[in-house]
């Protein structure tokens, strides 16, 4: 007897698609039609699948929220951006970076700062929280903000990213003992890093709550899917928002451009100067993007 239900995929490797259905974990194939459509089960996915003799074959891929090529995930509810003020040091311009491509895809930016047991990393968290994110310091040495980060977390799909290092496995591991996931020293990763592939996996860690692990920023270049139009990077800063529509030119870059409310307000101390750096940063990146890399 053939079986329908829907599912979420979590892991996906060499064809074969590993999805939750409320009846427990189905390993399925994608039925050829879809290939014939051009349709890639991505991991994330929402999908129709029919199970018979305990085989899964997924049918359909439900509309997706967004996607991401790098790393490869769909419907991502939330990211979480790890950062720590102490080996390794991050550095604001990847968190900004990171933050706009998420907010280009409607996607809620949240900051943990890291290792606090070490540091506590006062200036990043101001500067985050100033800027309009939900900071939460944490430890997953000794359990600080781990609690706070389960409510943040709780009911989405949310992709952990930062730079290798800060602790994205580790923190998992503390609000997941099961996963005893393999962390690493510093060093030893960063060597490892080229090598990693792309294999993105959903680790459920609660009811409906599912975390994607994902490698490096470096992982999460900008690629056809990811730009963001220079005219839109503007929206994707949240601390400029009490800002636009208030500049003397209604196309107004925040450049140099006279009587621009961005500036003033950087100026009169209201925006964190990192923010304003790495909007220029990412402004002059989305100049160079062409024509046809945004079609
Ligand atoms: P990832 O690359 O972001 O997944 O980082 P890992 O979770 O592998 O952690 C890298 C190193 O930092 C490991 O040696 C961890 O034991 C250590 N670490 C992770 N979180 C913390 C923390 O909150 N405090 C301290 N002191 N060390 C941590
Ligand atoms: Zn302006």
């Amino acid at each position: 007897m053939e079986k329908r239900t829907t599912g979420r995929i979590l892991r996906s490797l060499s064809g074969f698609y590993d999805v939750q259905t409320p009846d427990g974990m189905v390993t399925c194939r994608g039925r050829g039609s879809l290939r014939k459509n051009h349709q890639t089960p991505l991991t994330g996915d929402m999908v129709e699948i029919t199970v018979e003799k305990g085989k899964g074959m997924v049918e359909k891929i439900l509309p997706r929220r967004n996607r991401f090529v790098r790393p490869a995930v769909a419907n991502v509810d939330a990211l979480l951006v790890f950062a720590s003020n102490v080996n390794p040091i991050t550095e604001p311009f990847l968190i900004d970076r990171v933050a706009a491509i998420a907010g280009n895809q409607d996607v809620e930016v949240h900051i943990c700062v890291n290792k606090c047991d070490l540091d506590a990393g006062t200036d990043l968290a101001r500067i985050y929280r100033n800027a309009g994110f939900s900071v939460i310091q944490a430890s997953a040495v000794t359990g600080e903000g781990v609690e706070e980060l389960r409510k943040l977390l709780q009911g989405k799909l949310t992709a952990f990213t930062g730079n290798t290092g800060v602790g994205k496995s580790s923190m998992l591991n503390a609000l997941c003992p099961e996963l005893q996931l393999a962390t690493g020293e510093v060093s030893q990763k960063l060597g490892r890093g080229r090598h990693t592939t792309r294999h993105v996996e959903l680790y459920k860690i609660g009811e409906d709550t599912f975390v994607a692990d994902t490698p490096g920023f470096s992982s999460f270049d900008t690629d056809q899917m990811d730009v963001i139009l220079k005219e839109n990077l503007q929206y994707t800063f949240p601390d400029f928002a009490p800002y636009l529509g208030k500049c003397q030119f209604h196309d107004c870059s925040h450049r140099a451009e006279p009587g621009c409310a961005v500036r003033a307000a950087l100026d009169a101390g209201e925006l964190e100067p990192t923010r304003y750096d790495s909007y220029l940063r990412l402004y002059e990146k989305a100049s160079q993007i062409k024509d046809w890399e945004t079609k």
